[in-house]
Protein backbone atom coordinates (compact mmCIF):
# COMPACT_ATOMS: atom_id res chain seq x y z
CA UNK A 1 0.00 0.00 0.00
CA UNK A 2 0.91 3.77 -1.17
CA UNK A 3 2.25 6.29 1.11
CA UNK A 4 0.88 10.00 1.23
CA UNK A 5 2.78 12.95 1.88
CA UNK A 6 -0.24 15.75 1.50
CA UNK A 7 -0.93 19.52 0.88
CA UNK A 8 1.55 22.09 1.23
CA UNK A 9 3.44 24.21 -1.46
CA UNK A 10 5.76 21.83 -4.04
CA UNK A 11 9.04 23.05 -5.33
CA UNK A 12 9.86 20.11 -6.78
CA UNK A 13 13.67 20.62 -8.00
CA UNK A 14 13.32 21.27 -11.62
CA UNK A 15 12.68 24.65 -11.85
CA UNK A 16 8.91 24.35 -12.26
CA UNK A 17 7.04 27.48 -10.84
CA UNK A 18 5.74 26.36 -7.28
CA UNK A 19 2.32 24.87 -6.89
CA UNK A 20 0.37 23.89 -4.84
CA UNK A 21 1.02 20.37 -3.61
CA UNK A 22 -2.36 17.74 -3.41
CA UNK A 23 -0.20 15.09 -2.82
CA UNK A 24 2.98 13.04 -3.38
CA UNK A 25 2.40 8.99 -3.50
CA UNK A 26 5.19 6.77 -2.34
CA UNK A 27 5.76 3.53 -2.79
CA UNK A 28 8.88 0.95 -1.89
CA UNK A 29 10.73 4.12 -1.12
CA UNK A 30 10.05 5.52 -4.96
CA UNK A 31 7.46 8.48 -5.95
CA UNK A 32 4.91 6.90 -8.28
CA UNK A 33 3.16 10.08 -8.19
CA UNK A 34 3.12 13.46 -7.81
CA UNK A 35 -0.48 15.05 -8.08
CA UNK A 36 -0.08 19.51 -7.39
CA UNK A 37 -1.70 22.62 -8.77
CA UNK A 38 -4.73 24.82 -8.61
CA UNK A 39 -7.01 22.17 -10.48
CA UNK A 40 -6.35 19.70 -8.14
CA UNK A 41 -6.57 21.18 -4.88
CA UNK A 42 -9.43 19.26 -3.55
CA UNK A 43 -9.04 16.25 -5.85
CA UNK A 44 -9.82 13.41 -3.11
CA UNK A 45 -7.69 11.25 -2.13
CA UNK A 46 -7.66 7.07 -3.23
CA UNK A 47 -9.41 5.46 -0.33
CA UNK A 48 -7.84 3.70 1.77
CA UNK A 49 -4.63 6.13 0.97
CA UNK A 50 -2.42 6.33 4.30
CA UNK A 51 -0.60 10.01 4.74
CA UNK A 52 2.19 9.83 6.16
CA UNK A 53 2.72 13.71 6.49
CA UNK A 54 0.26 16.69 6.18
CA UNK A 55 2.57 19.57 4.97
CA UNK A 56 -0.09 22.26 5.34
CA UNK A 57 0.92 25.68 5.86
CA UNK A 58 4.63 24.54 4.65
CA UNK A 59 7.39 23.46 1.74
CA UNK A 60 7.59 20.60 0.28
CA UNK A 61 10.95 19.95 -1.67
CA UNK A 62 13.88 17.42 -2.29
CA UNK A 63 16.33 16.52 0.11
CA UNK A 64 19.22 19.03 -0.26
CA UNK A 65 21.94 17.46 -2.05
CA UNK A 66 25.82 18.46 -1.11
CA UNK A 67 27.96 18.01 -3.89
CA UNK A 68 30.93 18.28 -2.38
CA UNK A 69 31.43 17.53 0.78
CA UNK A 70 34.86 15.75 2.75
CA UNK A 71 33.22 13.64 5.30
CA UNK A 72 36.56 11.98 6.49
CA UNK A 73 37.93 15.67 7.14
CA UNK A 74 36.82 15.92 10.93
CA UNK A 75 36.29 19.45 10.95
CA UNK A 76 40.19 20.67 10.06
CA UNK A 77 41.60 23.81 10.72
CA UNK A 78 44.20 23.23 8.51
CA UNK A 79 45.80 20.46 6.41
CA UNK A 80 47.54 18.51 8.71
CA UNK A 81 44.65 18.12 11.10
CA UNK A 82 43.29 16.98 7.63
CA UNK A 83 46.04 14.04 6.90
CA UNK A 84 48.02 13.24 9.85
CA UNK A 85 46.27 13.23 12.85
CA UNK A 86 43.59 10.73 14.07
CA UNK A 87 43.27 7.30 12.99
CA UNK A 88 41.92 6.00 10.61
CA UNK A 89 39.56 3.70 12.88
CA UNK A 90 38.86 6.89 14.96
CA UNK A 91 38.25 8.75 11.86
CA UNK A 92 35.81 6.72 10.19
CA UNK A 93 33.87 6.50 13.74
CA UNK A 94 33.89 10.42 13.68
CA UNK A 95 33.03 10.66 10.43
CA UNK A 96 29.75 8.50 11.00
CA UNK A 97 28.87 10.88 13.66
CA UNK A 98 29.59 13.94 11.04
CA UNK A 99 26.94 12.45 8.49
CA UNK A 100 24.14 12.49 11.41
CA UNK A 101 25.01 15.98 11.76
CA UNK A 102 24.74 16.72 7.59
CA UNK A 103 21.92 14.65 7.76
CA UNK A 104 20.01 16.65 10.80
CA UNK A 105 20.39 20.01 8.39
CA UNK A 106 17.71 18.64 5.62
CA UNK A 107 20.47 16.78 3.48
CA UNK A 108 19.65 13.75 1.91
CA UNK A 109 22.88 12.97 -0.49
CA UNK A 110 26.56 14.12 -0.21
CA UNK A 111 29.27 13.51 -3.02
CA UNK A 112 32.40 12.95 -1.15
CA UNK A 113 35.25 14.09 -3.63
CA UNK A 114 38.03 12.89 -1.62
CA UNK A 115 39.68 12.15 1.54
CA UNK A 116 41.25 9.79 3.65
CA UNK A 117 41.75 6.01 3.63
CA UNK A 118 38.11 4.30 2.73
CA UNK A 119 36.35 6.39 5.17
CA UNK A 120 33.80 7.85 2.57
CA UNK A 121 32.90 4.28 1.57
CA UNK A 122 32.59 2.88 5.23
CA UNK A 123 30.29 5.49 6.15
CA UNK A 124 28.27 4.53 2.65
CA UNK A 125 28.28 1.21 3.16
CA UNK A 126 27.19 1.43 7.17
CA UNK A 127 24.39 3.96 6.03
CA UNK A 128 23.36 1.72 3.17
CA UNK A 129 23.37 -1.78 5.09
CA UNK A 130 20.91 0.33 7.72
CA UNK A 131 23.32 0.35 10.79
CA UNK A 132 22.89 3.88 11.13
CA UNK A 133 21.02 7.18 9.47
CA UNK A 134 22.68 9.14 7.19
CA UNK A 135 22.72 10.81 3.78
CA UNK A 136 23.07 8.49 0.04
CA UNK A 137 26.77 8.83 -0.39
CA UNK A 138 28.83 8.84 -3.08
CA UNK A 139 32.23 8.54 -2.52
CA UNK A 140 35.80 8.80 -3.68
CA UNK A 141 39.35 8.23 -1.74
CA UNK A 142 42.22 9.64 -2.07
CA UNK A 143 43.07 12.37 -4.68
CA UNK A 144 45.02 11.47 -7.55
CA UNK A 145 47.68 14.17 -7.82
CA UNK A 146 51.06 15.16 -8.37
CA UNK A 147 54.43 17.11 -7.63
CA UNK A 148 52.57 20.74 -8.97
CA UNK A 149 48.74 19.32 -7.33
CA UNK A 150 46.48 19.93 -4.61
CA UNK A 151 47.08 17.98 -1.49
CA UNK A 152 50.68 17.70 -2.42
CA UNK A 153 51.54 19.15 0.78
CA UNK A 154 54.36 18.37 2.28
CA UNK A 155 58.19 18.94 1.03
CA UNK A 156 59.23 16.13 -1.60
CA UNK A 157 61.54 14.70 1.48
CA UNK A 158 59.07 14.12 3.19
CA UNK A 159 56.72 13.00 1.01
CA UNK A 160 52.87 12.18 1.17
CA UNK A 161 51.64 10.11 4.60
CA UNK A 162 49.58 7.19 4.50
CA UNK A 163 46.80 8.83 5.90
CA UNK A 164 47.12 11.84 3.81
CA UNK A 165 44.10 12.43 0.90
CA UNK A 166 46.61 12.72 -1.65
CA UNK A 167 47.85 9.74 -3.94
CA UNK A 168 51.25 11.30 -5.34
CA UNK A 169 50.75 9.72 -9.07
CA UNK A 170 54.08 10.94 -10.94
CA UNK A 171 53.93 8.35 -13.21
CA UNK A 172 51.48 6.36 -15.67
CA UNK A 173 52.42 3.30 -14.04
CA UNK A 174 51.26 5.24 -10.57
CA UNK A 175 47.98 6.33 -11.87
CA UNK A 176 46.81 3.31 -13.42
CA UNK A 177 47.75 1.40 -9.98
CA UNK A 178 45.70 4.07 -8.07
CA UNK A 179 42.54 3.65 -9.91
CA UNK A 180 42.56 0.46 -10.10
CA UNK A 181 43.26 -0.25 -6.13
CA UNK A 182 40.74 2.37 -6.00
CA UNK A 183 38.12 0.64 -8.02
CA UNK A 184 38.80 -2.62 -5.97
CA UNK A 185 38.62 -0.61 -2.87
CA UNK A 186 34.85 0.35 -3.40
CA UNK A 187 34.75 3.82 -5.16
CA UNK A 188 31.65 5.73 -6.67
CA UNK A 189 34.20 8.21 -8.22
CA UNK A 190 37.80 8.91 -8.90
CA UNK A 191 38.87 12.64 -7.74
CA UNK A 192 42.05 13.78 -9.25
CA UNK A 193 44.08 17.17 -8.39
CA UNK A 194 43.82 18.73 -12.27
CA UNK A 195 45.38 21.74 -10.10
CA UNK A 196 47.26 23.10 -7.42
CA UNK A 197 47.99 26.14 -5.00
CA UNK A 198 51.77 26.03 -5.21
CA UNK A 199 52.88 29.39 -3.82
CA UNK A 200 56.73 28.29 -4.53
CA UNK A 201 55.15 28.05 -8.28
CA UNK A 202 53.15 30.68 -8.56
CA UNK A 203 54.03 33.09 -6.12
CA UNK A 204 51.54 36.02 -6.59
CA UNK A 205 48.71 33.64 -6.20
CA UNK A 206 46.06 31.58 -8.98
CA UNK A 207 46.44 27.93 -9.35
CA UNK A 208 48.90 25.66 -11.36
CA UNK A 209 47.79 22.36 -13.70
CA UNK A 210 48.87 19.06 -12.12
CA UNK A 211 49.07 17.01 -14.94
CA UNK A 212 49.45 17.34 -18.60
CA UNK A 213 46.56 16.51 -20.91
CA UNK A 214 47.44 12.87 -21.94
CA UNK A 215 48.03 11.78 -18.41
CA UNK A 216 44.53 13.33 -17.65
CA UNK A 217 43.25 11.12 -20.36
CA UNK A 218 45.05 7.87 -19.06
CA UNK A 219 43.23 8.35 -15.53
CA UNK A 220 40.26 8.86 -17.23
CA UNK A 221 40.14 6.33 -19.43
CA UNK A 222 40.77 3.78 -16.56
CA UNK A 223 38.04 5.20 -14.41
CA UNK A 224 35.71 4.54 -16.98
CA UNK A 225 36.84 1.63 -18.16
CA UNK A 226 36.39 0.01 -14.58
CA UNK A 227 32.91 1.65 -14.82
CA UNK A 228 33.84 4.63 -12.36
CA UNK A 229 33.21 8.33 -13.17
CA UNK A 230 35.63 10.95 -12.22
CA UNK A 231 35.69 14.64 -10.87
CA UNK A 232 38.30 17.07 -10.70
CA UNK A 233 39.57 19.66 -8.20
CA UNK A 234 40.57 22.43 -11.16
CA UNK A 235 40.90 25.99 -10.65
CA UNK A 236 43.34 26.55 -13.37
CA UNK A 237 41.42 27.75 -16.82
CA UNK A 238 44.29 25.54 -18.26
CA UNK A 239 43.33 22.47 -15.82
CA UNK A 240 39.68 22.93 -16.28
CA UNK A 241 40.16 22.93 -20.87
CA UNK A 242 42.44 19.87 -20.11
CA UNK A 243 40.32 18.22 -18.17
CA UNK A 244 37.58 18.72 -20.96
CA UNK A 245 39.45 17.26 -23.32
CA UNK A 246 40.28 14.11 -21.35
CA UNK A 247 36.69 13.53 -20.54
CA UNK A 248 36.19 13.99 -16.92
CA UNK A 249 32.67 13.90 -15.65
CA UNK A 250 32.44 16.86 -13.76
CA UNK A 251 34.36 19.82 -12.17
CA UNK A 252 35.52 21.46 -9.31
CA UNK A 253 35.99 25.40 -8.87
CA UNK A 254 36.73 27.02 -12.28
CA UNK A 255 37.69 30.21 -10.28
CA UNK A 256 40.45 31.24 -12.87
CA UNK A 257 38.85 30.50 -16.43
CA UNK A 258 39.16 33.22 -19.07
CA UNK A 259 36.10 34.08 -21.68
CA UNK A 260 37.46 30.69 -24.09
CA UNK A 261 37.47 28.46 -21.22
CA UNK A 262 34.62 29.15 -19.98
CA UNK A 263 32.68 28.94 -23.64
CA UNK A 264 34.65 25.49 -23.84
CA UNK A 265 33.10 24.37 -20.46
CA UNK A 266 29.57 25.90 -21.42
CA UNK A 267 29.88 23.98 -24.86
CA UNK A 268 30.71 20.66 -23.12
CA UNK A 269 27.47 20.72 -20.96
CA UNK A 270 30.00 19.18 -18.35
CA UNK A 271 29.15 20.47 -14.92
CA UNK A 272 30.78 22.61 -12.61
CA UNK A 273 30.52 22.59 -8.91
CA UNK A 274 32.32 26.27 -8.08
CA UNK A 275 32.41 25.37 -4.23
CA UNK A 276 32.19 29.20 -3.04
CA UNK A 277 31.02 28.69 0.48
CA UNK A 278 34.58 27.59 2.01
CA UNK A 279 36.16 30.75 0.53
CA UNK A 280 32.81 33.28 1.15
CA UNK A 281 33.04 31.90 4.93
CA UNK A 282 36.28 32.77 5.08
CA UNK A 283 35.79 36.12 3.39
CA UNK A 284 32.95 36.74 5.68
CA UNK A 285 33.64 35.39 9.20
CA UNK A 286 37.10 33.80 9.58
CA UNK A 287 37.97 36.33 12.18
CA UNK A 288 35.48 34.42 14.11
CA UNK A 289 36.91 31.05 12.94
CA UNK A 290 40.52 32.59 13.71
CA UNK A 291 41.68 32.76 10.02
CA UNK A 292 44.90 35.15 10.12
CA UNK A 293 44.08 38.15 8.39
CA UNK A 294 46.28 37.44 5.38
CA UNK A 295 44.40 34.72 4.63
CA UNK A 296 41.57 36.48 4.79
CA UNK A 297 42.71 39.00 2.45
CA UNK A 298 44.36 36.44 0.04
CA UNK A 299 41.06 34.35 -0.35
CA UNK A 300 38.79 37.89 -1.16
CA UNK A 301 41.52 38.69 -3.47
CA UNK A 302 40.55 34.95 -5.19
CA UNK A 303 37.29 35.33 -4.76
CA UNK A 304 36.69 38.60 -6.52
CA UNK A 305 38.05 37.25 -9.72
CA UNK A 306 35.98 33.97 -8.61
CA UNK A 307 32.76 35.79 -8.63
CA UNK A 308 33.90 37.75 -12.04
CA UNK A 309 34.56 34.54 -13.74
CA UNK A 310 31.80 32.67 -12.14
CA UNK A 311 28.30 34.51 -12.68
CA UNK A 312 30.18 35.07 -16.07
CA UNK A 313 30.19 30.99 -16.82
CA UNK A 314 26.97 31.16 -15.23
CA UNK A 315 25.50 33.91 -17.99
CA UNK A 316 26.95 31.74 -20.67
CA UNK A 317 25.22 28.86 -19.74
CA UNK A 318 27.58 26.56 -17.78
CA UNK A 319 25.85 24.18 -15.93
CA UNK A 320 26.13 24.72 -12.21
CA UNK A 321 25.86 22.01 -9.07
CA UNK A 322 25.98 23.10 -5.53
CA UNK A 323 28.48 21.86 -3.44
CA UNK A 324 30.21 23.45 0.19
CA UNK A 325 33.36 21.70 0.93
CA UNK A 326 32.15 20.80 4.41
CA UNK A 327 34.59 19.04 6.65
CA UNK A 328 36.92 22.23 7.59
CA UNK A 329 36.48 24.21 10.39
CA UNK A 330 35.42 26.73 8.59
CA UNK A 331 32.46 24.77 7.17
CA UNK A 332 31.76 22.16 9.61
CA UNK A 333 29.54 19.28 9.02
CA UNK A 334 25.68 20.13 9.40
CA UNK A 335 25.86 23.80 9.05
CA UNK A 336 26.59 24.91 5.73
CA UNK A 337 25.15 22.80 3.07
CA UNK A 338 22.59 25.19 1.90
CA UNK A 339 24.37 28.46 1.94
CA UNK A 340 26.26 27.78 -1.96
CA UNK A 341 22.45 27.89 -3.05
CA UNK A 342 22.08 31.85 -1.36
CA UNK A 343 25.70 32.50 -3.04
CA UNK A 344 24.02 31.47 -6.07
CA UNK A 345 21.83 33.83 -5.89
CA UNK A 346 23.26 36.74 -4.16
CA UNK A 347 26.57 36.50 -6.03
CA UNK A 348 26.07 34.50 -9.80
CA UNK A 349 22.46 36.46 -10.12
CA UNK A 350 20.70 33.34 -10.45
CA UNK A 351 17.18 33.42 -9.24
CA UNK A 352 16.20 31.65 -6.27
CA UNK A 353 13.94 28.59 -8.00
CA UNK A 354 17.36 27.94 -10.41
CA UNK A 355 19.48 28.09 -7.09
CA UNK A 356 17.31 25.52 -5.84
CA UNK A 357 17.98 23.32 -8.39
CA UNK A 358 21.29 23.46 -8.58
CA UNK A 359 21.54 22.39 -5.07
CA UNK A 360 18.77 19.41 -5.61
CA UNK A 361 18.45 18.14 -9.33
CA UNK A 362 21.86 19.40 -10.56
CA UNK A 363 24.40 18.34 -7.52
CA UNK A 364 22.19 14.95 -7.39
CA UNK A 365 24.12 14.46 -10.85
CA UNK A 366 27.21 13.44 -8.46
CA UNK A 367 25.49 11.15 -6.82
CA UNK A 368 22.61 9.29 -8.56
CA UNK A 369 21.41 11.42 -11.63
CA UNK A 370 18.52 9.75 -12.81
CA UNK A 371 17.72 8.46 -9.00
CA UNK A 372 17.31 11.46 -6.83
CA UNK A 373 17.24 15.25 -6.71
CA UNK A 374 13.78 15.85 -7.90
CA UNK A 375 10.06 15.21 -6.88
CA UNK A 376 9.19 13.43 -9.81
CA UNK A 377 7.57 9.78 -10.68
CA UNK A 378 10.12 7.08 -10.35
CA UNK A 379 12.77 8.89 -8.28
CA UNK A 380 13.75 7.90 -4.67
CA UNK A 381 11.24 10.13 -2.19
CA UNK A 382 13.96 11.84 -0.55
CA UNK A 383 12.08 15.05 0.78
CA UNK A 384 12.28 18.02 2.60
CA UNK A 385 9.50 19.61 4.37
CA UNK A 386 10.34 23.37 5.39
CA UNK A 387 8.33 26.23 7.31
CA UNK A 388 8.61 29.25 5.38
CA UNK A 389 9.01 30.11 1.22
CA UNK A 390 12.56 29.43 0.12
CA UNK A 391 11.82 31.14 -3.03
CA UNK A 392 11.06 34.13 -0.96
CA UNK A 393 14.22 33.68 1.55
CA UNK A 394 16.15 31.24 -0.04
CA UNK A 395 18.90 31.24 3.19
CA UNK A 396 15.90 29.93 5.35
CA UNK A 397 17.19 26.74 4.08
CA UNK A 398 20.57 26.71 6.20
CA UNK A 399 18.44 27.69 9.30
CA UNK A 400 17.69 24.26 10.69
CA UNK A 401 14.62 25.72 12.99
CA UNK A 402 12.85 25.91 9.82
CA UNK A 403 12.81 21.97 9.19
CA UNK A 404 10.11 20.15 10.21
CA UNK A 405 10.30 17.02 7.96
CA UNK A 406 12.83 15.04 6.41
CA UNK A 407 12.17 11.81 4.31
CA UNK A 408 14.44 9.13 2.87
CA UNK A 409 13.30 6.49 0.39
CA UNK A 410 9.61 7.43 1.75
CA UNK A 411 10.84 6.87 5.56
CA UNK A 412 10.86 9.73 7.78
CA UNK A 413 13.96 10.04 9.19
CA UNK A 414 15.37 10.97 13.24
CA UNK A 415 15.82 14.48 13.17
CA UNK A 416 16.64 15.14 17.29
CA UNK A 417 19.59 16.89 17.90
CA UNK A 418 22.75 14.04 18.30
CA UNK A 419 24.56 14.85 21.64
CA UNK A 420 27.28 16.69 21.23
CA UNK A 421 30.80 15.03 20.92
CA UNK A 422 34.00 16.33 22.57
CA UNK A 423 37.57 17.06 20.57
CA UNK A 424 40.32 15.43 21.16
CA UNK A 425 43.45 16.83 22.19
CA UNK A 426 45.72 15.03 19.60
CA UNK A 427 43.04 15.98 16.65
CA UNK A 428 45.12 18.73 16.17
CA UNK A 429 48.65 19.64 15.14
CA UNK A 430 50.65 20.39 18.60
CA UNK A 431 51.38 24.08 17.94
CA UNK A 432 53.16 26.44 19.92
CA UNK A 433 52.33 29.95 18.83
CA UNK A 434 50.01 31.59 16.35
CA UNK A 435 52.52 34.65 15.87
CA UNK A 436 56.15 35.62 17.00
CA UNK A 437 57.41 37.32 20.00
CA UNK A 438 59.86 40.10 19.07
CA UNK A 439 61.42 41.60 22.02
CA UNK A 440 59.89 45.27 20.68
CA UNK A 441 56.53 43.73 21.13
CA UNK A 442 56.88 43.10 24.93
CA UNK A 443 59.65 45.84 26.00
CA UNK A 444 59.72 49.14 25.46
CA UNK A 445 63.38 50.66 23.54
CA UNK A 446 65.55 51.73 26.38
CA UNK A 447 65.91 55.42 24.89
CA UNK A 448 69.32 56.38 23.76
CA UNK A 449 71.33 58.18 26.42
ZN1 LIG B 1 37.01 19.94 -1.51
Amino acid sequence: MSDFIVNGTLIDGTGAEPAPLRWIEIDGGRIVDVVSGADNARRPLPPGAKVIYDATGLTVMPGIVDAHCHISYGVARGMEEQDLYASAEYRAIRAMWHAGQVLRSGVTAICDPGGSWNVAIAVRDAIKAGMFEGPRIAAAARYLTSHTGLADYYPTWIGAPKSGVGAITNDVQAMLTEVRAQAKNGVDLVKIAASGESSILSPGGGSVPAFRREELAVIVDEAHRLGKRVTAHARSGQAIVDCIDAGVDWLQHGDFMNKDQVKRLADSGIPLCPTMTLNMNMVNWGHVAGCSQARIDRVSRDMEKSVETLSYAHRQGVRMMCGTDSGFAVTPYGEWHAREMELFVTLLGMSPLQAISCGTKEAAFAVDPDGIGSLEKGRWADVLVVKGDPVDDIALLQDKSCIRALFKGGAALDLTPQAPATRWPWEKSLEISHGELRYDAVHAKRAAE
